[in-house]
């Protein structure tokens, strides 16, 4: 499985990082090794100076798709949750000031953190998604799914375009404003709507 993300999809946060808005969505990937599930520990590298988090919308493909239709990308679509977009932003800023790619910041070893997935019911009739991440029990980001750039569909059937979607594979849709650094000791907990998607400390 692959997991694409989309930066600068929230103009508030392309704004806080003195990012200009996007013509055209901003892909990146991860690798699998990525991952963090099931509530489990983020551990700081020790390379690291700059750790922050950025939570965002993730959904999970359900079949096969290449050339996808934005009319009926929602339908490969199989579950969505929360997650952790973790980004090295020392290491982010001096790969991208000397035009790099950005994988060493954005794409080690636990840099994608998920949480427990919900069944895309919570996609029906095009509803809007409410999420906020509680850092130590103060809320640090709070959006909704509406305010993204471009929106699931347009995002599915642009990178169908270039990359075969497969079941399974997983889309960080990007992070809204109000992306912070995290240190050794802190707690981070996410929520769609009323109901927490993980909770999970930083070590
Ligand atoms: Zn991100």
């Amino acid at each position: 499985m692959k997991i694409l993300c989309i930066a600068r999809n929230y103009a508030a946060h392309a704004k806080e990082l003195n990012n200009p808005l996007p013509e055209k969505p901003v892909i990146f990937l991860k690798p699998d090794s990525s991952l963090i599930i099931r509530n489990k520990p983020f551990f700081i590298p020790e390379w690291s100076t700059q750790m922050d988090y950025e939570t965002e919308l993730v959904y999970k493909i359900g079949k096969v798709g290449k050339y996808i239709d934005e009319k009926y990308a929602l339908s490969y679509i199989s579950d969505v949750t929360l997650g952790i977009d973790f980004t090295e932003r020392a290491l982010q800023g001096e790969l991208k000031s000397k035009g790099l790619p950005w994988e060493l910041s954005k794409s080690f070893d636990g840099s994608a953190v998920i949480g427990h997935f919900l069944k895309p019911e919570i996609l029906k009739n095009g509803k809007d998604i409410e999420f906020r991440m509680e850092k130590n029990g103060t809320t640090v980001q709070h959006a909704h799914s509406s305010e993204m750039i471009f929106s699931m569909a347009k995002i599915i059937s642009f990178v169908s375009e270039y990359f075969t979607l497969k079941t399974g594979d997983l889309i960080f849709s990007g992070t809204p404003q109000g992306v912070g650094s995290v240190s050794i000791g802190d707690r981070l907990t996410g929520f769609i709507e009323d109901q927490e998607m993980f909770s999970f400390n930083i070590k």
